[in-house]
C-alpha cells in the first residue's frame, strides 16, 4: 500500500538534524479557527521614552543611544557570551564534562521606530538590516577567536522579546553550536555520497513538487520544510549555492530584504495580527576551515497553532519522544500562501 501523506499518520526525517517529526493529519478535522479570534493591532508609539533601543535613549548601564537614522548595533548590556573568557575544560570520569566558552553578544535595532516590524518595512530599510548582519559577520568571524556567528530575531512577548522596538541579536563564539555542527556534519556527509549538494537537491524538489513553496523571488524561495516540527515553520533558501551570508551579490542582498518583507506580512496576515516567531540564518563557520557542501539558509520557527493567542506547546510526547504536528506541512504552506489580506491592518 502507498502512504498516504494526507490521511496516514507517518514520521517524516529531517536530513539536517538527522532528526524525526511524528506527522498525525487526520487530527486536522478538528475545526480551522484561524480566522475567528482576531486581535487588533497593538497601539505602539514611534518613539518610546523608557525604551532602551529608541534613539537618544539610556540604556540601564548609562550608555546612550546615539540619534540614530538607520540601524543601530551595540554590545549586549547583559551578555550570555563574554570576550576575553580563558580556554579551560573539567572533565570527572567523561560524565561532568565542562568546557570554557568566549564570545560576543550584540544588539541590532533594525529601525529608530519603535513600532516597525520587518513586515512593515520597506525592503530597501531591510537592505540595511542586510548590510548591517553582513558587516558584523565580516568583523566578528575574521577575529581569531571567534569561529561562528548566529544572527537570529525573537518577535513578540511569545518568544520572550519583552520589548517591541525591531531589533535582532548577534552572538558569535568560539564554538560551533550544536544544532549548527549537526547541520554541517549533514551536509558534509550528504556531499560525501551524492557528489551534490543537500539543499541545492532538496530545493530542486520542492520547485518540482511545489506544494510546500509559499512565495519566490529571482534568488531566493521560501517554503515549509517537508520535514517542519512547528505548525508554520518555514526555511528561506537561495537559489544559488553559497556558503554564507558576505557572500551575496548585491542583487540577492536586495532580494534577500524582499522575500523577508513578504515573508513576514503572509506571517501578519495568516492571524490578522503581529505574529511572534524566532528566525536565524545558518551559514559556514568563521574557523578559516574550508566548508563546501554548507549552503547559507534561513529558519522562521513560530509558535502559533489556530489564531494569534492559540500557541503549540512542545510538551509529553514532544519532550519524552518526539516532535509531533497535527496540521501537515502542505495544509501550512496552503494557508501561508493564501495570507495575502492586509485589510485587517487598516482597521
Ligand atoms: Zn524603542
Ligand atoms: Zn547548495
Ligand atoms: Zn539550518
Amino acid at each position: 500500500m502507498n502512504l498516504d501523506l494526507t490521511k496516514h499518520p507517518h514520521r517524516r526525517f529531517n536530513p539536517l538534524l538527522q532528526e524525526w517529526v511524528l506527522v498525525s493529519p487526520y487530527r486536522t478535522d478538528r475545526p480551522w479557527q484561524g480566522r475567528v479570534e482576531e486581535t487588533p493591532p497593538a497601539n505602539i508609539p514611534q518613539y518610546h521614552p523608557s525604551c532602551y533601543m529608541c534613539p537618544g535613549n539610556k540604556r540601564s548601564t548609562g550608555a546612550v543611544n546615539p540619534k540614530f537614522k538607520n540601524v543601530f548595533v551595540f554590545d549586549n548590556d547583559f551578555p550570555a557570551l563574554l570576550p576575553g573568557t580563558p580556554n579551560a575544560t573539567s572533565n570527572v570520569q567523561n560524565l561532568l564534562v565542562a568546557q570554557s566558552e568566549t564570545g560576543i553578544c550584540r544588539v541590532l535595532c533594525f529601525s529608530p521606530r519603535h513600532d516597525l516590524t520587518l513586515s512593515q518595512m520597506a525592503p530597501v530599510e531591510i537592505r540595511l538590516v542586510v548590510d548591517e548582519w553582513i558587516a558584523q559577520v565580516q568583523e566578528l568571524g575574521s577575529r581569531k577567536e571567534i569561529n561562528y556567528v548566529q544572527i537570529f530575531e525573537n518577535r513578540g512577548t511569545l518568544m520572550g522579546a519583552s520589548n517591541p522596538h525591531p531589533h535582532g541579536q548577534i552572538w558569535a563564539s568560539s564554538s560551533i553550536p550544536h544544532l549548527v555542527a549537526t547541520e554541517q556534519e549533514s551536509q558534509r556527509a550528504y556531499k560525501d555520497s551524492n557528489s551534490s549538494c543537500l539543499l541545492c537537491d532538496y530545493l530542486s524538489l520542492e520547485q518540482q513538487q511545489k506544494e510546500r513553496i509559499i512565495l519566490e523571488n529571482e534568488h531566493f524561495v521560501t517554503l515549509v520544510p517537508f520535514w517542519a516540527v512547528w505548525p508554520y515553520e518555514t526555511m528561506i533558501l537561495p537559489k544559488r549555492h553559497f556558503f554564507a551570508i558576505p557572500e551575496m551579490t548585491n542583487d540577492e542582498r536586495n532580494a534577500l530584504s524582499e522575500i523577508l518583507q513578504r515573508t513576514t506580512l503572509h506571517y501578519d496576515n495568516l492571524f490578522q495580527a503581529s505574529f511572534a516567531y524566532s528566525m536565524g540564518f545558518h551559514q559556514q563557520p568563521s574557523d578559516g576551515a574550508d566548508h563546501e557542501a554548507w549552503h547559507f539558509h534561513g529558519h522562521f520557527f513560530p509558535p502559533l497553532l489556530r489564531s494569534a493567542t492559540v500557541r503549540k506547546f512542545m510538551v509529553g510526547y514532544e519532550m519524552l519522544a518526539s516532535p509531533q504536528r497535527d496540521i501537515t506541512p502542505e495544509i501550512a504552506a496552503e494557508r501561508l500562501r493564501a495570507a495575502t489580506d492586509n485589510s485587517w491592518r487598516a482597521k
